[in-house]
Order: C-alpha cells, then sequence, then structure tokens
C-alpha cells in the first residue's frame, strides 16, 4: 500500500491520497482503536464503531474545533489533519522528519519518489545492513521508517540530542507534505527542512522554479510572537527568499502581520481562507477561500501579491498589514490613490489661489486709496488717460460692472507692469489696460489678481500672454522647490 509520499499513483490531489490511504488502511484490517480515533479525532476516549467504513475524513469549521487534549505531544492538532496523529502514533508516535543526509547521495526526501537522489525506497527501508543516514539538523543517526498506513519518513536513533527537526508535531510534519505537494502540482521543486546559507533560517518547504524563484512555505502551528516571525521573515526575504506563512488556528495573532494565510478544511478539501482581498474602487473585500492548491499556485507565480493595503478594509475580524490580492488589485488601488491625491492638490492649489486674489486685490485698494491722498499724481493720471485704446477700454469695463470707471491714481505702480489700473469711484480695482512683457523677474500681482487685462492691440496682448505664461512656469517651480 503506497499511499500519501508517492504522488504518482495517488493522483493531483493530497487530501484524495490521505483519505483513500485511511480507507485503504482501514480495509486492511486496521486496528478498531485507529478506527475510531480517525472517526472520533482528537477526543480521548474510545468508543465501538458505529458506522461501516470507509470513513470520510472528518471536516470541521476552525471555530467548531474540539478542545485539544491536554499533556500531549501535539496537542493543538489541526483539524483537517486529525487523523493522522492517531495514524502515526499507532505506528509508532517517534520523532520524525521527511529528509536525511547520507554520506554520498547527499540529502534525501522522503516525499519524492526517487527520495530526490535517484534511489529507490526499497534501497534504504528494513535493509542489512542499515543504511547510514544523518539528520539534516542535529547530526544523529536516523533509519527510514513507514506508518501503518504507508507514509514515509525518517525517525532519528534512540539517544538523540534535543532536535528541533524531531520537536515538530506530527501535524506540522503533515502539513509541510501538503504544502510541498501544491508547489509540486504547479511545476515548481519543493524541497522539505532547507536550511539557509548561513544557518540563520530553515524553511519547510522551499519552493524553486526554473528562473531562479525561491519561496519559502512555512507550517506554523505552534504559537509565535509577531516580533519573531517578522525577524524570521526578514532573514529569510534578505536572502532572496519570499515567504508564506500557514496555519489553521482560529486566532492568529499574526495573521496579515506577514504574507500569510489561515487555512480550513472544507470536505475533503483544504482551504485558503484569508486574508485573500479584491480592491473594489474604495475598499478591500475580502474574497472567498480558495483551495490550497490554486493558492499556493497563485503565489508561486506572483498572480496572488502579498502587499500592505493603503485603503480601508472591509474585513469583518481584524484589520490586516498584509493581504493577498492579484497584480491588478494592487494597480487598481494604486491610480485611485494617484487620482485622489491628485483631487487635493487641484482643491489645494485651488484654495491657495483663492487666497492669493484676496490679498493682491486688496493690496491693490490700499494702494489706490493711498495714492488718491498725494495730490502732485493728477497729472500722471490725466495723461495716462489719452492712451491710445484706453476709453474703448475703460467702456468695456463700465459696461461689465454697470458702473463709472476711470484711470486709477496708483498709476506707475510696479504691481501693474507699467499697465494702467482702472477702478470704480470706491477705489476697488476692476482691470488692468496694456500691461508690457518685461525682462524683470514676474509681478506676482498679475498672475494673483484674477482681473480682465485689456490690450490696445492682439499683437500687444500675444505679446503679453506669453510673458505671462513663461512667469507661470517659474512660480511653479518656485512653488515645488519651496514645497
Ligand atoms: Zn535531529
Amino acid at each position: 500500500m503506497e499511499a500519501l509520499p508517492n504522488r504518482g499513483e495517488s493522483g493531483s490531489n493530497p487530501s484524495r491520497a490521505i483519505r483513500d490511504a485511511i480507507r485503504d488502511g482501514i480495509r486492511d484490517g486496521i486496528r478498531d482503536g485507529i478506527r475510531d480515533a480517525i472517526r472520533d479525532g482528537i477526543r480521548d476516549t474510545i468508543r465501538p464503531p458505529e458506522v461501516p467504513t470507509p470513513l470520510p475524513l472528518r471536516s470541521c469549521s476552525p471555530t467548531g474545533a474540539p478542545p485539544s487534549p491536554p499533556g500531549r505531544v501535539h496537542g493543538a492538532l489541526p483539524h483537517h489533519m486529525t487523523p493522522w496523529p492517531r495514524a502515526c502514533d499507532a505506528a509508532g508516535g517517534i520523532p520524525m522528519s521527511f529528509t536525511a543526509v547520507h554520506p554520498d547521495r547527499g540529502r534525501l526526501d522522503a516525499t519524492l519518489p526517487d527520495l530526490g537522489c535517484g534511489w529507490a525506497w526499497t534501497a534504504i527501508h528494513r535493509v542489512q545492513p542499515p543504511v547510514s543516514l544523518a539528520c539534516p539538523e542535529c547530526g544523529h543517526g536516523m533509519h527510514a521508517k513507514k506508518s501503518s498506513l504507508g507514509l514515509r519518513f525518517f525517525a532519528h536513533a534512540p539517544g538523540s540530542p534535543a532536535c528541533t527537526l524531531s520537536e515538530e508535531s506530527m501535524a506540522h510534519h503533515l502539513l509541510k507534505l501538503e504544502l510541498a505537494q501544491a508547489a509540486r502540482a504547479a511545476g515548481w521543486t519543493a524541497e522539505l527542512e532547507v536550511s539557509g546559507p548561513d544557518g540563520s533560517w530553515r524553511a519547510d518547504v522551499l519552493a524553486s522554479s526554473a528562473t531562479g524563484g525561491r519561496v519559502a512555505l512555512e507550517a506554523q502551528l505552534a504559537g509565535i510572537t509577531v516580533d519573531e516571525i517578522r525577524a524570521r521573515t526578514a532573514r529569510m526575504n534578505s536572502d532572496g527568499v519570499r515567504v508564506c506563512w500557514f496555519s489553521d488556528r482560529s486566532r492568529i495573532p499574526w495573521l496579515g502581520a506577514v504574507p500569510s494565510v489561515q487555512l480550513i478544511r472544507q470536505g475533503d478539501e483544504l482551504m485558503a481562507a484569508g486574508p485573500v482581498a479584491r480592491f473594489r474602487g474604495t475598499y478591500w473585500h475580502p474574497e472567498p477561500s480558495i483551495r490550497l492548491a490554486e493558492f499556493i499556485r497563485g503565489i508561486l507565480t506572483s498572480r496572488l501579491l502579498a502587499r500592505a493595503p493603503q485603503s480601508p478594509q472591509r474585513f469583518s475580524e481584524q484589520v490586516v498589514e498584509t493581504l493577498w490580492a492579484s497584480p491588478r488589485c494592487f494597480s487598481a488601488e494604486a491610480e485611485k490613490l494617484r487620482e485622489d491625491e491628485q483631487r487635493q492638490r487641484a482643491a489645494d492649489e485651488g484654495e491657495l489661489r483663492a487666497e492669493r486674489c484676496g490679498w493682491a486685490r486688496l493690496d491693490a485698494k490700499e494702494a489706490e486709496l493711498l495714492a488718491r491722498g498725494d495730490h502732485t499724481r493728477g497729472a500722471l493720471v490725466r495723461h495716462s488717460a489719452g492712451l491710445p485704446g484706453l476709453e474703448d477700454a475703460m467702456d468695456q469695463v463700465a459696461e461689465m460692472h454697470r458702473t463709472r470707471v476711470t484711470v486709477g491714481w496708483s498709476v506707475g505702480d510696479a504691481r501693474y507692469s507699467s499697465g494702467i489700473p482702472l477702478v470704480d469711484d470706491a477705489g476697488t480695482l476692476l482691470a488692468v489696460f496694456d500691461p508690457m512683457p518685461q525682462s524683470l523677474p514676474c509681478q506676482d500681482f498679475l498672475l494673483d489678481v484674477s482681473l480682465p487685462l485689456l490690450f490696445a492691440s492682439d499683437e500687444r496682448r500675444e505679446r503679453f500672454d506669453e510673458y505671462r505664461a513663461r512667469c507661470e512656469r517659474i512660480r511653479a517651480g518656485r512653488y515645488a522647490v519651496s514645497s
């Protein structure tokens, strides 16, 4: 009975492989105790069988998970893996791993049909003399083992030191296996229990593509602090390895603090439940859960990216720092934020313009009232009134405002760029006649005051418009530098 590890015989669905293995095991006459354990999950009491075989895998929601029995090594079992720890206990409950090191062949991977080194399982399992194998983590001796349900693994020889690999729960090992199989189904190479170049990290599953992409798939079932999981993520990232963390806990304190996903069981399928999201114009909305294999294919091929959302979220439970979404959604969000920013900038600029305009008109009125007190200016005003074209301009402005219009006594003030101020009786500036392009730095006043400028000819208007456009550009540059 070749079950779980041999993908060639079991097709591409790891869940089905597990279910079939269990069913076959039961058919083969495994003890009632195991069958009960499979049916009852992690309940401690063993009861007489109530339903005939074959038995389906138990499915349950994260919130409906039964309490973990106290004092067990795998005290917090993932629900979707429920049958397996008992099955393994029946097979010995031995501290195990999926990888071992051979002095000549190098790394052996029990989850690959050829052990990843072109060697058959039968060449290392139950052979005399025993094949020399060592733990990749602690270097202690190991031997090839097979559970009663056909799961191949390596077990530490008696007397092994404390070793992080042997401390991992069976549930953890089995989740690693599912992650590796999903990565392989996506066409990537997946190695289990791979250490980083300087030993500062060890990936549960390291998926690699032909083009050099590397993604660590981490099964995190035990508790871990947000700081620690961030630090571990940073260590892998600094070696150019992307990371995704997987857990099936109902409450995951670090969910979204790093690229991560919550797993739930739906029927036979292990599903990625979130935070996978879609951007819909304003908010990030949660997406329905997708099959684990589909999710892993998505993250490996970058059809799903982990990014920090900038817009508000519509997740019911917790706001996340990092979520998974398609590149198109992140582009749509970026575009929306750009538009918002442009709108805001335009509104700010409009406000600033209005403010400048108000000050400019107030200044002009003050200058005009001040000039009216200076009787020596009368001659200049009378002289200016005789300029060609001015009378027509005054008529136009008078028509526009339905008021009497005169040449302002502030004529000659530099702010008009040699133009003639046209004012009402109260001294309010209404228009400027024939301002001239100048080689001097531009007068902000005429840019700000936002009043009609009237000219004696089209040619003079065009010349001034060019000058004014140049002044606007210079000022925009000045504004950009100073802000
Ligand atoms: Zn070890």
